[in-house]
Order: C-alpha cells, then structure tokens, then sequence
C-alpha cells in the first residue's frame, strides 16, 4: 500500500470507529488524534497529550488495529505519540495567529453578506445564550463549542448570527478557510458533483475547510445520501477539531427522516435556541434597523409597530420597508396616523378566534409527517397519539373552541378525552425542554398560514 492509501485507510477506520463506539466515548479520545504518516504497515498517529496515548493505546489500539487490518487485507498495526506544540503548527492556535497577522481583509467572503455582523445584531432575553455563544465561537473557532445548532423559527435572526461568525472569523483569522452554505445549496452541489463526476471535488472541498457553517438544515430530511455524505465530512471536520455550526428550525430530536447517527453527530455539542423577542428587545431592534437605515421614525411609530407585530424580527423589518416606501413613494412624512393606516395589513388581529381547527391539524401534520387522516383518525399509536394530543393542546390554546367542539373535530373523541390530551402535553412541557419552542413554532406556522 502506498503512503496515501494509509492515509485513506486511516479516514475509513475512524469512521467505522464512528459506529462501533458510543458518540461521546469516541469525541473523548478520538477527537484529538491525527494521522502523521505510515512506517511500514505501522500508522503514526499522534496525540495531544499522555492520558490520551495511553488510553487509546490500552482500551482501542486491539481493536482499530483489527479493523485495519480486515479493511486492508494484510497486517496494520498502529503507533500513538504525543504530539510536540511544533508540530501542529500547520495551523498554529488562533490566539496566536491573532496577534501576528495583519488584519487585511475587510470586505466579506462572497458568500457571506457584510451586512450580517455581531455588531447589527441586537441582544435580548430571546437570544443571548445563542448570541454569546456564537461570539464566543468566533474568538476561538474550533475550540468554544463545537459542534454548535442554533434553532428557532423563521426570521429569529438564525442566519445572521451563522453569517455573523463567518464574517467575524473571516476578519479576525484571516488564513482560515471558511465555508458557508444553506444545507440545500449543499445537497444540490453534491448532486451536480455526481453528475459530473466531480464528487472527490467536492468531498475534498468540504472537509479542508477550517469553518463549516451549514444553515437550515430541516432541509435535509429524506436525502439520504447527502445526509451519508454530511455524515462523513462532519467527521473529517470534527477529527481534526474543526468549527462546526448549523441551524435548524425546530430542535434536531424533531426532526424526522433523518438517520439517527447525523442526528447524534447534530446534537453532539452546544444546542442553542431562539425565541421571539420581548417587546423592549422588539423595540430596541426596530431602533438599531432604523439607524442604519438613516431615517426618522417618530417613536409612537416604533411603539405601534412593535405593540402589533410580534412574530418575528423579519416581519417587523418588513413592517418597517413598507412604511419607509410608502412615506418616499407620496413624500409624505411619517407619523402615527400614516403608520396605523398604512400597516394594518400587517398586524395579525389579536383575537384570532376561530383559526379553523382543520388548519391547525393539517400544519400539525405536516410537521410530523403524518396525514391529515391519520391525526384525526382512530389509530392509537404513540407515532400518531402524541402529535394528536399535541394538535388538540395547540387548539385550546389559540381558539375559542370548547373542549366538545375539538372533540368532535378530532374523530368524535369526548370532551374528557380533550382534556387528557391537554394534561398529558402540560406534563411533558416540564419534562422535555425543547417541547415549548416546538409548541410556539408550530403556532406560528399556523397563524402565518392563517392569515
Ligand atoms: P432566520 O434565519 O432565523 O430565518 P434571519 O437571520 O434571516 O432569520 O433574520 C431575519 C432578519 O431579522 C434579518 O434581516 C436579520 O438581520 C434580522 N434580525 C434577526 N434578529 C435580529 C437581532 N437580534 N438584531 C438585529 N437584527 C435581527
Ligand atoms: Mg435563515
């Protein structure tokens, strides 16, 4: 074998490791370990420190080596040194090079937009975990928290916070590599590298990055074999202890058809999520977007704006444009009566009495990935019980109907049946943490179509 099929073989054997040991026993000892060539039929892998070499060396030197030698077909056998500081200077540690590079790119990567910065992102209660954790990522990417999934609802500020690391990794470590792209723009590029068997191409690009940024990754879902091929750069990336961050809107337990071990690989690190801001955080966003637009807008404009829309930070920006549009469009300047007049279309009505219930199981369906049938229908299984008792929860929520009345909508169940299921949700809520965030998406799903 050559020196470069070894080093082939040694990608093969971690990721059998992969699936014969446990997610975190492997992050533990495997994390650190890095191929250094071949002697023979020895690898030289090294570590960083002694606890590691004698670990890796008593509990899994028998078995990878086992592994090797079966994938290759002769004997391998495998050597642990620890590594000298020296000789990871192929990329010496960000703090470092923080000091001794000149800081020479400003714009951003063409694939990131320079208006997505830490500094344009406004900190509330919503979103700190998610934003301090994002920053403390760029200071030291690979090494804070990594991996890292932010998830929330559309337009909570997932994508500038993804690009905002990007950006500010791209400033302050100018020689990292940095790749950021939407999970679809990843699976269709792995598609066309297949068609034009290009996929070494595009399996090298990705897993020679420094900074792996991949956004919205509910997208992935029912492709398989980009989900096969994320999988593997995930573990070439997390091997040699490289950035990692995703986003995702809805926590990746939730989502369904995707193969349990990327969801493992997802949920591995850091998990962070946000919420809808507050009022005061509503405001104080409005503010900042108004300012960097460089207009004036009266302040009981921004009150009435931020009183009505409370969705998310896109729908307020939208409310925003369509107001400043209006005001140049006429010449018109802008205070309170244009801005009621003129937004009304935007502010969902506050009583939203009768949301049809049938909306409200069609998107609770489709979340689960069920029929509208099946939730309505008889079967008890747990696959379909608790998104039906969810449904039902949801109803008695955000409607007026009587328990009776959802009962009926739901099969002709009984009244008490209704209440059950509403028990049933409240209890798990304070069990299962993600359970809220899922209950508040979906709502807004449901009154986004609705209106
Ligand atoms: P998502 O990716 O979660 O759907 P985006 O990141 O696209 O949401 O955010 C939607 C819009 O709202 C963007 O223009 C973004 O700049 C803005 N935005 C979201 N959260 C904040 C925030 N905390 N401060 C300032 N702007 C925000
Ligand atoms: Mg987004």
């Amino acid at each position: 074998m050559g020196k470069a099929d070894y080093a082939a073989l040694w990608q093969d054997a971690l990721r059998a490791m992969t699936e014969a040991v446990p997610a975190q026993e492997f992050d533990m000892w495997f994390s650190g370990v890095q191929y250094e060539g071949s002697e023979g039929s020895e690898l030289l892998l090294s570590v960083p420190d002694s606890l590691r070499r004698d670990k890796l060396a008593q509990r899994y030197s028998y078995k990878l080596e086992s592994m090797l030698s079966e994938m290759s077909g002769g004997k391998v056998t495998v050597a642990f040194s620890i590594r000298k500081k020296s000789q990871t200077s192929k990329s010496p540690t960000p703090e470092i090079q923080r000091k001794q590079l000149p800081k020479k790119k400003v714009q951003a990567p063409p694939s990131l937009s320079p208006d997505y910065t830490f500094d344009r992102f406004v900190i509330g209660e919503n979103n700190t975990f998610a934003a301090n954790a994002a920053r403390a990522i760029a200071r030291n990417p690979g090494r804070a928290y990594n991996p890292c999934l932010v998830y929330g609802g559309v337009g909570l500020g997932k994508t500038h916070l993804l690009q905002a690391i990007g950006n500010d990794v791209y400033r302050e470590f100018p020689e990292l590599k940095i790749a950021y792209i939407t999970a679809e723009s990843f699976t269709n590029e792995f598609i066309l590298s297949i068609g034009q068997q290009k996929s070494h191409q595009f399996k090298n690009k990705y897993r020679s990055v420094d900074v792996l940024l991949i956004d919205d990754i509910h997208f992935l879902p029912g492709k398989k074999q980009t989900q096969e091929e994320l999988f593997h750069t995930f573990n070439a990336l997390h091997d040699s202890s490289k950035q990692m961050v995703f986003t995702c809107d809805r926590p990746v337990s939730e989502l369904r058809e995707l193969t349990d071990r990327l969801k493992s690989r997802f949920s591995m690190g850091l998990n962070v999520d946000l919420q809808p801001p507050e009022y005061e955080t509503r405001v104080a966003i409005l503010r900042k977007k108004i300012e960097e637009k460089g207009v004036e807008v009266p302040d009981d404009v921004i009150e009435l704006i931020c009183r009505n829309i409370r969705t998310n930070v896109r729908d307020l920006e939208r409310a925003l444009t369509n107001l400043l549009a209006y005001a140049d469009l006429v010449s018109a300047d802008i205070n309170l009566e244009v801005a009621q007049r003129r937004l009304q279309d935007h502010f969902a009505s506050p009583e939203q009495k009768n949301i049809p219930i049938e909306l409200i199981q069609r998107v609770v369906a489709e979340y689960f990935s069920l029929s509208h049938a099946d939730l309505k229908g008889n079967r008890r299984t747990k696959a379909i019980a608790f998104p039906r008792q969810l449904a039902m929860h949801i109803t008695r929520e955000i409607t007026e109907f009587s328990t009776t009345e959802i009962g009926n909508s739901f099969g002709g169940r009984d009244h008490t049946t209704v209440m059950h299921a509403c028990q049933k949700v409240q209890d798990k809520i304070r069990t299962d943490d993600t359970l809220e965030s899922t209950i508040q998406f979906l709502i807004r799903s449901i009154k986004g179509q609705g209106t």
